[in-house]
């Protein structure tokens, strides 16, 4: 199954009297199951692709759609029920709450839903065994280390059980050994590997400078003035 497609998307800016096309008629169709990296010099239109996927940011024309819903077509709240339910967000600094242990960072996006935290912590703990952190359920953020703050970060993504992850330089803030076995991971993530009642064949889509990846991904998809190269 697709997970995205996309016809002849464009989005412009206007800065002033000009007008800058950060993307310049993409079009492109991604399935599931598969890790893909998005790469390409700065300002090339990478992060603008990875909103548009996202429902942060909608395109000037042409049309997306993701996990089968026509992104053009959301109000403000659905676009906000969209980010919420069907993607999943990784960044770059984590993004993590310092107060919150492992877990309840974890199960954060389940407080929105009207879950109580504690309702939602059995789900929390599995996927914290899942990324390898069984042993740090209570740890605070700064108690852990970057690639383990980063995997709490994954099991967060994965907490809605969206079809899609988008991750934006995740590994931009850590060392390359650590930054390789978080690649892995998502890779990992990609395929089902560990996966248990979750459903499988999950897309992931990386925008990324890390000379790795192209080694751990399934798909590279090169991006340049705002067109995929
Ligand atoms: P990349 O992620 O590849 O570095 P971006 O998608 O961030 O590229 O940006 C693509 C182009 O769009 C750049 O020229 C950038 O300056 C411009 N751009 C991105 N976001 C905005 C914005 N909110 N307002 C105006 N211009 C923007
Ligand atoms: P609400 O609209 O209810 O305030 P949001 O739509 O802002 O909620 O947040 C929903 C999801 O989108 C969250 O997982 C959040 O991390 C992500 N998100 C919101 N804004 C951004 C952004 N600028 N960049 C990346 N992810 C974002």
């Amino acid at each position: 199954r697709n997970l995205v497609e996309a016809v002849d998307v464009v989005r412009e800016y206007k800065l002033g009297q000009e007008r800058v096309r950060a993307l310049d008629g993409v079009s492109l169709t991604l399935p599931g199951g598969q890790f893909v990296s998005i790469v390409g010099p700065s300002g090339a239109g990478k992060s603008t692709l990875l909103h548009v996927m996202g429902a942060l940011d909608t395109p000037t024309s042409g049309s997306i759609h993701v996990d089968g819903v026509d992104l053009g077509a959301l109000d403000d709240n659905a676009a906000s029920e969209f980010r919420r339910h069907r993607v999943g967000f990784i960044f770059q600094f984590f993004n993590l709450v310092p107060t919150m242990s492992a877990w309840e960072n974890v199960a954060l996006p389940r407080l929105l839903d009207s879950t109580s935290l504690r309702r939602a912590k059995p789900r929390a703990v599995e996927l914290l065994e899942r990324v390898g952190l069984g042993d740090r359920i209570n740890h605070r953020p700064s108690e852990l280390s970057g690639g383990q703050m980063q995997r709490v970060a994954i099991a967060r993504s994965l907490i809605m059980d969206p079809a899609i992850l988008l991750a934006d330089e995740p590994t931009g803030n850590l060392d390359s050994t650590t930054g390789g076995s978080v690649l892995q991971l998502l890779a990992d993530v990609a395929h089902g590997v560990g996966a248990h009642d979750e459903h499988t064949g999950r897309l992931v889509v990386m925008v990324t400078h890390d000379e790795h990846a192209a080694a751990v991904a399934d798909t590279t998809i090169t991006v340049r003035d705002g067109k995929i190269a």
